[in-house]
């Protein structure tokens, strides 16, 4: 592949060795293998395609998983009678609730109830407030996809200019803050759709992290030659011509872009395949009370 496509999907296989080898030394010793739980409440296409990967990467690196399919009409109290149980379950070791929920629950007061010992997607404020004053806690599965994207692929951080695009609770906003960690050392500024002058601000950027969620809305007038651009987006796009019937783009125009990027991620085999890993690597965690010490 050209070295210049940061190839998330050989380094997520990678980890996935990693892990599995884990895994099977916790088997060996007679540890029960990490189980991963999922709930998905309703019919979303979207929603039931990402569990069906997140529970076929859990058996690929021998882990366990189930998954909890309620239907539209759960109530608010069934959701949290069922977070309850999946908090007390002592053979489920973390567990995701695959958003959006149907608009009649209250997402945030579903996802708090989470025992942050089990949030393994680090959507609880616990984890949340966690993560922002540099404290063990479970890292969202993107932002922590990326960060170890960036590691494994040598590319450097201190004092270089990142440029967030986005600022959203699971990708943008711990993105900035991971990147401006000690150690990473990055100056960071993180954009938004109130940023006035954004071809300005992004053409500064070393790195580049697009996720706005709008296709191919990073060109290459934006970029500065040189820079490595990271892309988070995944559109579903209609392709007539391809097996599917769709294809998947990212938020930047991969194309052009990647002419003058010095390195780029590719839309799918980028950033997606490094989320699934690292929610693995977070079950992973939650099972070994690496975060908190069971
Ligand atoms: P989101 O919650 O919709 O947030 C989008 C952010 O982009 C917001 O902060 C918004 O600003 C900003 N924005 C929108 N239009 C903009 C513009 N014209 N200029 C500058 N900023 C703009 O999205 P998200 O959940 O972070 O997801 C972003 C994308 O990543 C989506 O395509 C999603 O599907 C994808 N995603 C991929 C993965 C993966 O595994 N690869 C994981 C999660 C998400 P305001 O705050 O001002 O509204």
């Amino acid at each position: 592949m050209d070295n210049k496509i940061i190839d998330g999907k050989a380094i997520s296989e990678q980890i996935k060795k990693e892990i599995a080898a884990e895994v099977a030394g916790m088997i060996d010793k007679g540890i029960a293998a990490p189980h991963l739980a999922a709930v998905i409440v309703g019919d979303d296409g979207a929603s039931k395609t990402y569990v069906a990967s997140k529970e076929k990467a859990c058996h690929s690196v021998g882990m366990t998983s189930s998954v909890y399919r309620l239907p539209e009409s759960t109530s608010e109290k069934e959701m949290l009678d069922l977070v309850a149980f999946l908090n007390n379950d002592p053979e489920i070791d973390g567990y995701i609730i695959q958003l959006p929920l149907p608009k009649h629950i209250d997402e945030d007061k579903i996802i708090d109830a989470i025992d942050p010992k089990k949030d393994v997607d680090g959507f609880t404020s616990v984890n949340a407030g966690r993560m922002q004053l540099g404290l063990p806690c479970f890292v969202p599965a993107t932002p922590n996809g990326i960060m170890e994207l960036v590691k494994r692929s040598g590319i450097e951080t201190v004092g270089k200019n990142v440029v967030v695009l986005g600022r959203s609770n699971i990708v943008g906003t711990p993105m900035a803050i991971l990147m401006s960690r000690k150690g990473i050392d990055a100056t960071v500024t993180l954009c938004h759709s109130r940023t006035k002058s954004l071809p300005d601000i992004t053409r500064q950027a070393d790195i580049l992290v697009a996720a706005i969620g709008k296709q191919g809305f990073v060109t290459a007038d934006m970029v500065k030659p040189g820079a490595v651009v990271i892309d988070v987006g995944i559109h579903r796009i209609d392709d007539p011509t391809s097996p599917k019937g769709y294809k998947i783009m990212g938020d930047v125009d991969y194309d052009e872009v990647a002419k003058i990027a010095s390195k780029i991620t590719p839309v799918p085999g980028g950033v997606g395949p490094m989320t699934i890993v690292s929610l693995l690597q977070n079950t992973l965690k939650a099972a070994k009370g690496e975060v908190y010490p069971k």
